[in-house]
């Protein structure tokens, strides 16, 4: 998938490393005490790594509220149990009513743990199953859709991948990390989706720090006073409000109220220990030519 939109060895001058490892469980656990996660699997290249240069598109997220630095971090370099962890719970079923057989098995070759079997219809080994979740996306990808599992709520996504983030720099060291987000491209949902993007604002530009919460922050900030975009969803909203909310219009269950999940993401992370959401910004022009 990385060749096919461009990245590969060839045209980046560098490998291109799973960091995860091919089947998404070359992880290694550091401990946090979170209030969702005690334990983070983190991807095993990042032993490896001097320095990480943590470079994110900044944009809107459905669960998170703004994808950026700590979002790469809590979900690009954890292992596929930690990713799938923030989506749901750990309760992964199949409805033998729905499961197509053993001429279908898709579902037994794609489980990293190799805990599916089959004997008429598939079956899960709950003891060995570590909830990645391959298995349902193969399933429905099919559209056989016999596997199922329980959506976490939307608010206590963003939090889960904030403590994956804490666990990420604490296996190497936070002073390790550099954090580059491209504030371009600014749509509401993130890259995984396969629509055209409605984008929010006009492109900003790039945003760098040492601080992932305060490189998110300085972003969030520069979405929510920018001038919307005449044709978005967020056209009538003022300048200074939290676009992302509006656009993704979700809401508490218990009060029906909106959730500002950009705001419940920078807030724990802060309270993490994983870096300040003041900040100073420093702009850099170009310099012009002489002559
Ligand atoms: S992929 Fe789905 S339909 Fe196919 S064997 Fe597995 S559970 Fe059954
Ligand atoms: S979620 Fe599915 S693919 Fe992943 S370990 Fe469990 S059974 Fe295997």
């Amino acid at each position: 998938m990385a060749a096919l939109n461009g990245f590969s060895e060839g045209t980046l001058g560098a490998p291109i490393v799973m960091a995860d490892g091919y089947w998404g469980t070359d992880t290694f656990d550091i401990e946090v005490d979170g209030k969702f996660v005690k334990k983070v699997d983190v991807a095993s290249a990042v032993l490896d790594c001097d320095r990480v240069i943590v470079l994110s598109h900044a944009k809107g997220h459905l669960h998170g509220g703004i994808a950026g630095s700590l979002k790469n971090l809590g979900i690009g370099l954890v292992g596929k149990r930690g990713k799938a962890a923030m989506h749901t719970m750990s309760d992964v079923k199949i409805d033998p009513a729905k499961c197509r057989g053993a001429e279908c098995s898709k579902c037994l070759k794609v489980c990293p743990v190799r805990c599916i079997t089959m004997n008429g219809k598939a079956k899960i080994d709950p003891k060995r199953c570590i909830a990645c979740i391959q298995c349902r996306s193969m399933c429905s990808s099919i559209g056989a859709k016999a596997i199922s599992v329980t959506w976490r709520p939307d608010h206590e996504q963003a939090p889960w991948f904030v403590e994956n983030a804490l666990g990420v720099v604490r296996s190497i060291g936070a002073d390790r990390f550099y954090y580059v987000s491209l504030a371009i491209d600014i749509s509401d949902k993130c890259d995984c989706w396969n629509v055209g993007p409605t984008l929010l604002v006009h492109d900003i530009g790039i945003f760098g720090s040492r601080d992932p919460v305060a490189v998110d922050q300085a972003c969030f900030d520069a979405v929510s006073n920018a001038e919307p975009n005449p044709e978005s969803m967020v056209a009538e909203v003022e300048r200074g409000t939290d676009k992302f909310a509006v656009a993704h219009s979700s809401k508490d269950p218990k009060t029906g109220e909106l959730l500002h999940l950009a705001e419940t993401q920078l807030a724990h992370a802060e309270t993490m220990g994983l870096g300040s959401r003041d900040y100073e910004l420093v702009t850099l022009t170009r310099a012009q030519p002489e002559g």
